[in-house]
């Protein structure tokens, strides 16, 4: 399945994507940002460079800057020094937009004039969050719902942090405030700070809810969702290892599979993008993206749409940089994968039944606190396809025979779980 998106220019109508796959989305009519969209950003040139710099020492002194600088503004406010909470709002909004490369518009670093009018504008928007009361409140609640966010079950706090984020747009339109550096409409800067704050978070979401969550980022009628293939936007992915035939999950972004179960390694190559034919959300004419194209323009109506998958790319990219110049820093040579995956503990007829529940009694206990148990029992029924009903329960009971058998007491609890779904 691949997620379609399409964004429409609040200016004239059309929507096109100029910006070569990055986050923001500019109109080529106009020439104006019209939205932000965090998982192409995930895909991106400047999350490619953000990862290189991520834990680099001047990039953590330059958090801690940041924090400094806001910690101080709170205090200042506090106080009633406003003007100088005024100033230390703007050094900390200064800092924060040169740690986070690509999720402030590029412009910022050519564009002098744009430069002056954005910080002004955002710096204003960060202080009113720290002066007007309601709104203050209102930010506080914010960040408090954020850090509630669970893993296993994003969307109901999500869904109040996006209420929130209404609600602050809602007050800042009572405010006076210098104009929106971009010309955005209220309705559209609001999207665009949605996929700011929340778009990082769709990543936890399963797949059935990743869609609500894009359609409460994007508007309802700009996701779509087309083709098969390419699984979601999700951070895991199932995989089946060829030789024991448990079927595990996997961040998108690892190098290579591993069989938690019989502990075959195999090659990845970065999943291909396949065709997908639908509808043009605008006009309803039939659109095709080709395979491993991304983009694409409506000839009737001259709507552009883009498919946003997380193929884990950039990150996988990014980790062979870092272990290729550890390798040479320490003189290592690293042996290549053979393309026809590496052998594990040998799997016969006998005991592929034991790896395969021993695989599972892992994959809980390593998944279980991250994915919902209905996505655990979905990875037993795909690896024993022909177990259904009283059956399950007994494979189940195997399953946790197993865990028992690794010590793993956090599958247990998650197996506790999966049967009561069964049930
Ligand atoms: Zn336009
Ligand atoms: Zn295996
Ligand atoms: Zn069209």
């Amino acid at each position: 399945m691949s997620v379609i998106i399409r964004y429409v220019c609040h200016h004239c109508g059309a929507a096109r994507e100029g910006a070569g796959g990055a986050g923001w989305v500019r109109c080529g009519h106009c020439d104006v940002l019209i939205a932000f969209d965090w998982q192409a950003w995930f895909g991106s040139a400047q999350y490619a460079a953000y990862l290189r710099v991520a834990g680099a020492p001047e990039t953590l002194a330059g958090w801690q800057r940041y924090q400094a600088r806001s910690a101080d503004a709170e205090r200042l406010v506090a106080s009633g020094a406003f003007d100088a909470a005024r100033a230390a709002t703007g050094e900390a909004v200064e800092q924060l937009v040169r740690l986070m490369p690509g999720v402030y518009p590029d412009e910022l670093q050519t564009d002098a004039t744009y430069r002056r009018r954005y910080l002004e504008w955002l710096s204003a928007v960060t202080y009113a969050q720290k002066v007007d009361p309601e709104l203050s409140r209102l930010t506080k609640a914010l960040e408090a719902c954020v850090r509630r966010v669970e893993a296993r079950d994003p969307l109901p706090t999500l869904d109040e942090a996006a209420r929130l984020l209404e609600l602050q747009a809602d007050r800042l339109a009572h405010l006076e405030l210098p104009d929106d550096p971009d010309g955005m409409p209220p309705h559209v800067r609001l999207r665009a700070s949605m996929s700011q704050f929340l778009g990082g978070y769709v990543q936890l979401a399963s797949p059935e809810q990743i869609r609500a969550l894009l359609e409460r980022i994007h508007g309802r009628g700009n996701v779509f969702e087309a083709g098969a293939g390419v699984e979601s936007l999700g951070l895991f992915r199932e995989w089946r290892c060829p030789a024991c035939g448990l079927v595990s999950l996997e961040a998108s972004m690892v190098l290579e599979h591993t069989c938690p179960a019989c502990v075959l390694r195999a090659p990845k190559g970065d999943p291909a993008l396949p065709q997908v034919d639908f509808a043009c959300g605008r006009c309803g004419a039939a659109l095709t993206l080709e395979a491993g194209e991304r983009e694409c323009c409506c000839a009737f109506c001259d709507t552009w749409v883009r498919r946003v998958d997380r193929t884990g790319h950039v990150e996988r990219q990014h980790a062979y940089e870092v272990r290729d110049s550890l390798a040479r820093r320490l003189g290592l040579a690293l042996a290549e994968l053979p393309a026809e995956s590496r052998p594990g503990l040998p799997v016969t007829k006998e005991n592929r039944r034991a790896h395969r529940l021993t695989g599972l009694a892992r994959v809980a206990a390593m998944y279980g606190a991250m994915v919902p148990a209905r996505r655990v029992l979905g990875l037993v029924t795909a690896t024993f396809r022909e177990v259904k009903g009283q059956a399950l329960l007994a494979l189940l009971d195997e399953v946790g025979e197993a865990a028992r058998a690794e010590g793993l007491r956090g599958a247990l609890e998650v197996l506790d779980e999966v049967r009561s779904l069964v049930r």
